[in-house]
């Protein structure tokens, strides 16, 4: 049976917040001509098997922490949506595509022998990598434990597809306290069908045992690097 979903994940409850931060601030740099180009030469990646002399002596904060920058373009987020759906155990059918401007953060459709993943293009450029990550799994979740849709979903099956995403994030690497913190940075808000964002965030900490006191930490991290895109 082949159905077309169409699912939003945890964000699509942040997402009008979120583009009422993040999208004055784009517009603005993209009248100052300031916004990074997508086509810029990615930075050197830190922390793999080979390092260097420098970057021995590199203070360990100064390293590009996938928590706290941009993504290095769009082949960064299929790289990371590809390490979430192997890590996730499951046969994943999966591309990843720019999304509707405006839209929601991200959404997938199909089914997980042929799914599409949209991101909301200016999101994919300024949402850190650690962030996609577990909004990946999430999404994936929604297919793997057939967690229903965007429009028949409900606080249950939410918080179920945060927590199995996490799973799938963590396994392949991720830090899910800095993915609260990130969260966090998001104003709350309640619906019938997606209950309330901040609680989902107590709920998986808990479930995790993320101490809170370290997520807030994370968060305001994360509200920094905000504040200086
Ligand atoms: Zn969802």
């Amino acid at each position: 049976m082949v159905v077309t979903t169409e699912l939003v994940g945890l964000i699509h409850m942040t997402t009008r917040p979120f583009h009422n931060l993040l999208l004055p601030r784009i517009a603005v740099l993209l009248v100052l001509g300031a916004l990074p180009s997508c086509a810029e030469p990615a930075a050197p990646v830190h922390g793999g098997a080979g390092t260097s002399p420098t970057q021995k002596s590199r203070p360990p904060e100064k390293r590009p922490d996938s928590s706290y920058r941009p993504p290095r373009g769009f082949t960064e987020l299929q790289s990371v949506a590809g390490r979430v759906a192997r890590a996730s155990g499951h046969k994943i059918v999966w591309r990843l595509q720019p999304g509707a401007n405006p839209g929601p953060l991200v959404r997938i459709r199909g089914t997980v022998n042929d799914c599409t993943i949209f991101v909301h293009p200016l999101a994919a450029r300024k949402v850190p990598p650690n962030t996609w990550a577990f909004l990946f799994g999430h999404e994936f979740a929604h297919l793997t434990e057939n967690l229903g849709t965007h429009s028949a979903t409900s606080p249950e099956n939410e918080l179920q597809a945060d927590i199995t995403g996490a799973r799938y994030a963590m396994a392949a690497g991720y830090r899910i306290e800095a993915f609260l913190g990130w969260v966090l940075t998001e104003p709350d808000q309640k619906s019938d069908s997606h209950g309330s964002l901040h609680q989902r965030v107590r709920a998986i900490a808990r479930k995790f045992g993320v101490p809170w006191r370290t997520i807030e930490r994370e968060s305001k991290r994360a509200a920094s690097y905000r504040a200086g895109r």
